[in-house]
């Protein structure tokens, strides 16, 4: 683990900071307790609920901790705004920088008498943004990687300048606009003592070497053969998993030894010089981080359809073929665009990922799509719906960022498989889909737990509720509306849940907010009860508020049945039934609606 604190009292930052022997003692004991099995004292110190919680959990799973640099960055009278770092230690450095950044950060302080408390934690990332960031790095197979990066980054918070960086990096300059800049970096957070200041250069080199445990593959593994670090296993600086603040344009320069091919997760052109290769990437959307994945038993192969390249970096004897892959990549892609208007991507790359055996296709990264040993089926009716790799494929047509970024990405390539199933086995396939994916949501454990404007680190909340939102505007506007309506957004540059309710309002001719923003914000799906009274059919939310249509089917004693849609908008709504004969009811008679029954 490396770390560098320079001075502990920053001259020329956060002026005339002298050394407060009170906030020194608080932030000492803090450290002491953070270290420490003692809940009921880290409580007393650390009164924020989430920090709470996260140190429990590691004390319940006995993960052991260190404590890491702490510095006052902003002082007046009754307030100080400080940099806490900590780490545990658990094994891979990636999953312990992530894990770090549940503590380490920037906190507030207030006074309270004479001592100093924990009041609030600042987010990092809530003023600051990275605008691009070039890359120039040397790989070396089963050992790690050499970085130099300059960032280009925007500062307008006075607590100046930080960002998540695995602990493991081994700093050897850090330099802002060309000079030597105070810093600290530890518990997988570097702090740089930035001026407020638009479009300034940060310069980072580092040498990272990676782990070869072949036991705990996930985040990062060098092998002599192959290998990878994924965007979690934080090689590169960035801000969290969806910070509309770090969406950044990457370039990347890389050079490793001629017989390893590599992929970056961004576009990327490859030529050979004597002993090694050169890589030369750069990001088509903005990005917040990149994974890179090398094998020296690759074949790389490269197709083009319309405007997409399809390149499959991935072993002789990969599975699915490859003439497989294309054709069923071209056949979605002809699809999607036949709806939604062209991908906003053009290059889709398969990246097979050998380290951790198996089959299945694992994530995704950018442009590319990482496969186990071997890949899995494309697309299957039973027992559950799904169209695997077209979920895949149509992640290519929205790139956004922000609140809710997930449910316009997961949610979104969720709502296309029902598309591509429909395609393929008829319409009749998309109730099962819609009624799995129900399911899924509920046995998740989400009900309750989550909301989707919240879901930064993609839980998995956003794939059955967020499809299930699409599909219910779909239902309200019909599908060649929603097509019309996704054509624009696609096409926009303003990837963001605000510009989607904008442009599916636009084509609804209604204001969409009411309706789909208690769908992102609630941590729940409707609770309905229906019960008959007098003349009335009463159908009432006993949970949170949502607004959406619901349809029921009412059955006259005459044995016909009328249908009826309420606009669902407030806490207890009716039918009149007083001029029917009726006999019994059933509330979405044709499962378009995403809601729960309360039991009688
Ligand atoms: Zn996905």
């Amino acid at each position: 683990m490396t770390f560098a604190l320079l001075t502990s009292v920053i001259t020329g930052y956060g002026q005339g900071i002298k050394h407060n022997i009170k906030i020194e003692q608080a932030l000492a004991a803090i450290d002491t307790a953070f270290v420490k099995n003692d809940t009921a004292r880290f409580n007393q110190l650390m009164p924020l609920e989430e920090i709470q919680n996260y140190y429990a959990e590691l004390v319940q799973k006995n993960i052991s901790r260190k404590a890491g640099a702490h510095q006052v960055l902003r002082i007046s009278k009754e307030s100080a705004f400080i940099l806490l770092t900590g780490l545990p230690i658990s094994g891979n450095s990636g999953d312990e920088t992530n894990s770090a950044l549940h503590y380490s950060g920037i906190y507030l302080l207030k006074k309270n008498g004479t001592n100093w408390q924990i009041a609030d934690r600042i987010a990092f990332d809530r003023l600051n943004q990275i605008i691009s960031q070039h890359i120039g790095l040397e790989v070396k197979p089963g050992e790690g990687m050499a970085v130099n990066d300059t960032l280009t980054i925007n500062v307008k918070d006075r607590n100046g300048f930080a960002v998540r960086l695995n602990h493991r990096a081994g700093l050897s300059i850090v330099s802002l606009n060309g000079q030597k800049v105070p810093y600290s970096f530890d518990g997988g957070l570097l702090w740089v003592a930035a001026p407020l200041k638009q479009q300034q250069q940060l310069l980072l080199r580092y040498s990272l070497q990676v782990e070869s445990d072949d036991k705990n593959v996930n985040s990062g593994y060098f092998g002599a053969t192959y290998g990878h670090v994924r965007n979690q296993y934080c090689w590169h600086p960035f801000f969290s998993y969806s910070s509309p603040n770090d969406r950044a344009e990457f370039v990347v320069h890389c050079s490793l030894p001629v017989d390893y091919p590599l992929s970056t997760s961004l576009p990327q052109t490859d030529r050979t010089s004597g002993k090694l290769r050169f890589i030369a990437a750069r990001s088509e959307n903005p990005t917040f981080a990149l994974s890179l994945y090398y094998d020296k038993g690759w074949q790389v192969s490269r197709q083009q359809k319309d405007n997409t390249n399809l390149v499959i970096y991935a072993t002789k004897d990969f599975e699915p073929a490859r003439d497989t892959l294309y054709r069923y990549f071209a056949e979605t892609s002809d699809i999607l665009s036949d709806r939604f208007g062209p991908a906003r991507s053009t290059y889709l790359g398969i990246v097979q990922d050998r380290s951790g055996g198996g089959n299945g296709w694992k994530n995704r990264s950018n442009n590319t799509i990482i496969s186990a040993a071997k890949g899995s089926y494309l697309i299957v009716n039973t027992p559950r719906p799904r169209a695997i790799f077209g979920h895949e494929v149509a992640h290519g047509w929205t790139t956004p960022s922000g609140p809710a970024a997930n449910f316009l990405s997961e949610g979104w390539a969720t709502y296309c498989e029902s598309y591509l199933l429909a395609k393929r086995y008829t319409d009749t396939i998309i109730k099962p889909f819609f009624a799995s994916q129900r399911s899924n949501y509920l046995t998740g454990g989400y009900e309750g737990k989550t909301n989707l404007n919240n879901d930064y680190n993609n839980s998995g909340v956003s794939y059955g509720k967020g499809a299930w939102i699409f599909y219910m505007l779909e239902k309200q506007l019909g599908r060649e509306r929603l097509g019309a309506a996704m054509r624009v957004f696609i096409r926009s540059n303003q990837q963001d849940v605000n510009n989607f309710i904008r442009v599916v309002s636009r084509e609804a001719g209604e204001d969409m907010a009411p309706m789909i923003r208690p769908w992102l914000e609630n941590k729940t799906i409707p609770l309905l009860s229906i019960r008959q009274q007098d003349q009335r059919l009463i159908v009432r939310q006993e949970g949170d508020l949502f607004v959406f249509p619901l349809s029921i089917s009412l059955k006259l004693k005459n044995g016909s049945y009328a249908n009826k849609v309420i606009m669902i908008n407030s806490r207890e709504q009716s039918i009149d039934v007083s001029k029917i004969d009726l006999e019994s009811y059933q509330a979405d008679p044709y499962a378009e609606s995403l809601f729960q029954l309360k039991e009688k």
